[in-house]
């Protein structure tokens, strides 16, 4: 696997040194209001590049923060009058909840902040021991950067004359400044604190992750991945408290994904183009459709994301799990067809050399739509044989190993979300034609097509015509075709 390193900016293999699996780090959602589209399409990536690197037998460990406590939890619970804990489960559940919808597949340790104070107390412990952490005069810690010569090799930001003790309070500070930044926020009346050995207060963001991440996964880490803004100053500030700490290389490879824009446009509440998953369920885009989306733009490529694409996406999903249906169902000719059998192992060997190649999914999704489109035309023309279809599903079956679309589970999770949102009072929000759509039931629809199949049968075309209307009104589209009726949800 050749995977851009931004530390070095170069691409490099990537591979686990000194441990049977490949160490991996990802900074986790800060949980103080539902996900946007734009988190997901990093988290889809990190996603997207484990399960390759699985499917590749690399063995994976996946550890991934939750920050639950940080200036912005501190000021939204105070605002929602109620203690963190509270205000941030019900944030942490919906993540999740939305990554399961998305096929985003769980890490194998997921680390709370507020689980792991001791262990952050004790790297600014070990940090203060070298005076590399100092206290201020309010019993907040800071670490001085001027001590780590090597600050901003990450973001190859060049900070000349850093002055010694120059400080920042605030999780998130200015671009291309270099300041001391907090380890530990004294405590301030009405906020969360821990009692510790080194006062009463809460940990500043950086030193979480540094903490958590050598926690679990020891002092050297084979990859951190992230959002591209989150390289400086966050990145920066994990690599000098941990190398400052351990002495050891901190991570050998970074991952940063792009930024998503919305219709050009840098996603913001106030521009009104800020969508969270729940916000396009709710507009009746499926799931699949926008991990699909999400994960076809290279990680690295800037993605414009457009309702336009977003339909593209539900119609190039369609096209797939209609293609994969056709060769579950068989009934070809015995024998194999040597060209069909070219094309599949052709779109086999496409696919994994995109992936392998900086994860390029936009071609590795091109490799498999041009078998889908040759099988088609094969099976078109009568020349797809029985014998081709195994090597076919093997294909498809590595594509959605990664890709992970063609189960449909979209009703389903739909349905998840217009529960959610009766409860949250926002039921108001969501298409019309969804809220009756999802209120008739698979077994209501079966028995609507077999009676307009019988008013058909007896030629009453007036009643036939008239269940369809009805339900192509409720978006439910019903397919004859010379195998027999179909229906399925728009
Ligand atoms: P946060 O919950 O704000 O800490 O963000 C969680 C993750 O989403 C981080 O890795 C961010 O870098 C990433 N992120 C935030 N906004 C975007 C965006 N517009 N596009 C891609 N990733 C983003
Ligand atoms: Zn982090």
């Amino acid at each position: 696997m050749e995977l851009f390193n931004t530390l070095g900016g170069k691409i490099e293999t990537l591979e686990p040194v000194g441990a049977p699996e490949l160490r991996m780090y990802c900074c986790g959602p800060t949980v103080y209001d539902y996900g946007h589209i734009g988190n997901f399409r990093t988290f889809l990536h990190v996603d997207v590049l484990r399960r390759f690197l699985r499917q590749q037998g690399m063995a994976v460990k996946f550890v991934m923060n939750i920050t639950d406590v940080d200036d912005k939890i501190i000021r939204n619970s105070a605002a929602a009058g109620k203690p963190i804990a509270e205000y941030t489960e019900k944030y942490e559940r919906a993540f999740f909840e939305d990554s399961d919808a998305l096929g985003i597949e769980r890490p194998e340790i997921v680390a709370r902040a507020t689980a792991c104070i001791p262990d952050m107390v004790a790297l600014i412990e070990k940090l203060a021991s070298e005076d590399i952490a100092y206290k201020t005069e309010d019993g907040s810690w800071y670490f001085r950067i001027a001590r780590f010569p090597d600050y901003g090799k990450l973001s190859r930001k060049d900070f000349e004359g850093i002055e010694d003790g120059a400080r920042v309070d605030v999780d998130e500070y200015e671009k291309d400044a270099a300041r001391d930044f907090a380890l530990w926020k004294a405590t301030k009346p009405g906020e969360q604190s821990w009692e510790t050995g080194i006062g009463r207060g809460r940990p500043g963001w950086h030193i979480e992750c540094s903490a958590m991440a050598l926690k679990y996964l020891g002092e050297s880490l084979d990859l951190h991945c992230g959002g591209e803004d989150l390289m400086f100053p966050h990145h920066e500030n994990e690599i000098a408290q941990s190398e400052c700490a351990t002495h050891h290389t901190f991570v050998r490879h970074w991952m940063h994904v792009r930024f998503l824009l919305v219709e050009g446009r840098k996603m913001s509440k106030s521009e009104g183009n800020f969508y969270t998953l729940r916000d396009l369920l709710l507009k009746g885009y499926r799931a699949s459709a926008i991990r699909f989306l999400l994960i076809s733009v290279p990680y690295r490529n800037q993605m414009n994301f457009t309702f336009e694409s977003l339909t593209e996406s539900t119609n190039a999903i369609d096209r797939l799990r209609n293609f994969h249906q056709r060769m579950l169902k068989g009934g070809f000719a015995e024998g194999l067809d040597e060209a069909v059998a070219a094309a599949t192992l052709k779109a086999e060997q496409g696919f994994t050399a995109s992936l392998a190649n900086d994860l390029n999914t936009a071609e590795a999704r091109a490799a498999i739509f041009d078998l889908v489109r040759a099988a088609n035309a094969a099976a078109d023309q009568g020349t797809l044989r029985s014998g081709n279809v195994g090597e076919i599903l093997r294909v498809l079956g590595l594509f959605d190993g990664v890709f992970a679309v063609l189960k449909d589970t979209d009703a389903e999770i739909t349905r998840a979300a217009l529960t959610w949102a009766e409860a949250e009072g926002r039921l108001g929000e969501a298409a019309p034609e969804l809220v009756t759509n999802l209120a008739l039931s698979d077994a209501d629809i079966d028995a609507l097509v077999a009676e307009r199949t019988q008013a058909k049968k007896s030629r009453n075309f007036g009643r036939a015509d008239a269940i369809r209307n009805d339900l192509l009104a409720k978006g439910i589209l019903i397919e004859d075709s010379k195998d027999g009726v179909r229906w399925r949800r728009k």
